[in-house]
C-alpha cells in the first residue's frame, strides 16, 4: 500500500502539469505546497494561506479521492479547481479580481475557458451519485448532519 509521501509525491508531480498544461502564461509565485488533507466528510480539497499569501499557498486534497474506484479525472478535476483560486487570487499572491472565490460561478467558467467543461460536468456527475459510497467504504458516517444542504463539496478556507 502506498504510504502518505508517496501520494503526496504522487499529488506534487500530477500539479506541476496541471500548472504547466493549463496556467503555463501565469507563474507560481509564491511557495506552492500541495499535500494529503484528511477524510473530511464534504470537502474534496481546499486551498489556503501559508503564513501570508506573499509567503505561500497551501492545498490539500481529501485522500478519499485515492481510492482505485474513484476515476483518476476526478483527482485531476480538484486539484484544477484549487489551482483555479489560486490563479485568481485566493490564498494566493496573485491578483484578486473578484470578491468572493466562488460567487457568480468564476471557478466554473474558467475551468470551461481552458477546456475542461465536459470534465467538470462529468465529475459533478460522478461526485453526486458515488461520494455517499466512497464515504461508507472508507468508514465515514455520511448521515450526520444530512439536514444542511450539500451545495458546496469544495470547501475554500
Ligand atoms: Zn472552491
Amino acid at each position: 500500500m502506498p504510504s502518505k509521501q508517496d501520494y503526496n509525491n504522487y499529488l506534487a508531480k500530477k500539479t506541476a502539469s496541471l500548472i504547466r498544461e493549463n496556467f503555463a502564461d501565469r507563474g507560481v509565485t509564491n511557495l506552492l505546497v500541495v499535500k494529503t488533507g484528511r477524510k473530511w466528510k464534504r470537502t474534496l480539497g481546499h486551498i489556503k494561506t501559508l503564513k501570508t499569501n506573499e509567503y505561500g499557498s497551501e492545498i490539500e486534497i481529501n485522500p478519499m479521492l485515492f481510492d482505485l474506484d474513484v476515476p483518476e479525472y476526478i483527482l485531476d478535476y480538484v486539484i484544477m479547481h484549487e489551482l483555479t483560486h489560486y490563479f485568481q487570487g485566493f490564498a494566493s499572491n496573485h491578483e484578486k479580481k473578484h470578491k468572493h472565490p466562488h460567487r457568480g460561478g468564476i471557478v466554473e467558467k474558467e475551468l470551461d475557458r481552458l477546456g475542461w467543461k465536459e470534465i467538470q460536468e462529468k465529475s459533478d456527475v460522478w461526485i453526486k451519485e458515488n461520494w455517499d459510497n466512497l464515504l461508507k467504504k472508507n468508514g465515514v458516517d455520511a448521515t450526520v448532519r444530512r439536514k444542511t444542504r450539500r451545495k458546496k463539496l469544495f470547501g475554500l478556507w
